[in-house]
């Protein structure tokens, strides 16, 4: 690369990926071949419109990238392409959520979703985000223990009848049960969204419940645990997705990214194949391990544990705030970050932690060194140093092989 300032920012960020301990539950590494169709020369193309109704000529290849990706996408969450749409140009899971709002609520519309502090996202609601400013947002909590407080759903969709309720969620470490939020919906008549953002990846490796059954759009992001590139898709009942295509483009988006569809399609491949399942089964079994372990030092967990990738760290008990855990394990080469917990008295003095362990399972860390995770996120929160031995333990589980050099 010619560009030496941009070129050394490359290596430097190659070499902190790769010589950190990524546990933010959102990340992980997107593969070799994904990286290649990111930067192919789709990224050239313009081609406003679908697949067959472009705005532009030359779009044979792009049509195809894009069929493929629609495709694969159906088949990977075993969808019934005569029941169910899927577009996948949004380019993030917020505009995504977006196009959903704009395609199926009017300006002044309600709609319902967890709130922030509690594990939702910034695009169900909340008040500084369009979503909670255009249309009149109505949350709901968890309860004590952290779980979904469902009568509290039930009663708040009775009293305000959304036309869109939200589950799925950003910081939520159990299981969600989608069936009762269907059942709600029903009774007052609203759709059901699922935003399987985090846990797609989960969900496409048949380890977390599917949502598809019980929702009317489900919306994602490919680059969390599904470990593609960063974008998002929309599955649809076919009833609604000619609204929601609609809504994606020209509502709310110009020219689609094709690089990054060549790069979510080859995703869809990787997830499709028999090592994926495996991967999304660890992520699961490296959380448990990793509450477990935690847990024997004294840690507190939100909700005790985790049937997910994630796990909601207490600090409180150790005498710090959240802010200052975030800062202690990344003195360490730890990177993690706060987090609410529930009961919080206030959303910008949080007193958790949220650790993923997608990004770790990738680099093929299992069981054994959850242990000894677990030893060293104790150490760094007390305060001590142990980079010295995290970047050994990140050197026995190299990250090179997923970074362009
Ligand atoms: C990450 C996330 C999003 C937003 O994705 P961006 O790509 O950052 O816009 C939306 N919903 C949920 C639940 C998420 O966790």
């Amino acid at each position: 690369m010619k560009d030496k300032a941009i070129s050394n920012l490359i290596k430097k960020e190659s070499k902190r990926q790769t010589e950190t301990l990524d546990l933010i539950a959102s990340e992980n590494f997107a593969s070799h071949d994904i990286l290649e169709a990111l930067g192919s020369p789709f990224t050239n193309k313009y081609s406003e419109g679908y697949p067959g109704k472009r705005y532009y000529p030359g779009n044979v290849y792009c049509d195809m990238v894009e069929n493929l990706a629609r495709k694969r996408a159906l088949k990977l969450f075993k969808l019934n392409p005569k029941k169910w749409s899927v577009n996948v140009q949004p380019l993030s899971g917020s505009p995504a959520n977006l196009a959903v709002y704009f395609a199926l609520l009017e300006p002044g519309d309600t709609l319902m979703g967890l709130k922030l502090s509690s594990g939702g996202h910034l695009t169900h609601g909340h008040k500084v985000s369009i979503t909670g400013k255009h249309w009149k947002a109505v949350q709901y909590g968890v309860d004590g223990e952290g779980i979904v407080d469902y009568k509290e759903v039930k009663r708040l969709a009775h009293k305000h009848k959304p036309k869109i309720i939200i589950s799925g969620f950003s910081a939520y470490p159990r299981k969600i049960d989608f069936k009762k939020f269907k059942a709600i919906a029903d009774e007052v008549g609203a759709y059901h969204m699922v935003d399987m953002a985090h846990i797609a990846g989960l969900i496409a490796g048949g380890v977390y419940p599917t949502p598809f059954p019980y929702a009317d759009v489900v919306t994602t992001t490919t680059h969390k645990t599904l470990r593609g590139p960063r974008g998002a898709m929309i599955f649809s009942k076919k009833e609604l997705s000619e609204k929601i295509d609609k809504a994606v483009f020209p509502g709310l988006q110009g020219g689609p990214h094709n690089n990054t569809t060549a790069g979510i399609a080859v995703a869809l491949y990787e997830a499709m194949q028999r090592p994926f399942k495996k991967y999304a089964a660890q992520i699961i079994k490296n959380a448990r391990a990793l509450a477990k372990e935690l847990k024997q030092f004294g840690i507190q967990l939100v909700s005790g544990g985790t049937d997910s990738h994630l796990l909601l760290l207490d600090v409180r008990n150790l005498g710090i705030d959240g802010m200052e855990a975030q800062n202690r394990l990344e003195k360490s080469g730890i990177i993690a970050n706060r987090n609410t917990v529930p009961g919080d008295p206030s959303p910008f003095k949080p007193s958790g932690v949220r650790l993923g362990t997608p990004s770790i399972t990738s680099r093929g860390m299992k069981e054994r060194e959850m242990k000894i995770l677990a030893f060293f996120i104790y150490q760094a929160l007390l305060g001590r140093d142990i980079k010295a031995r995290v970047v050994k333990l990140c050197k026995q589980f190299p990250a090179k092989r997923f970074l362009k050099s």
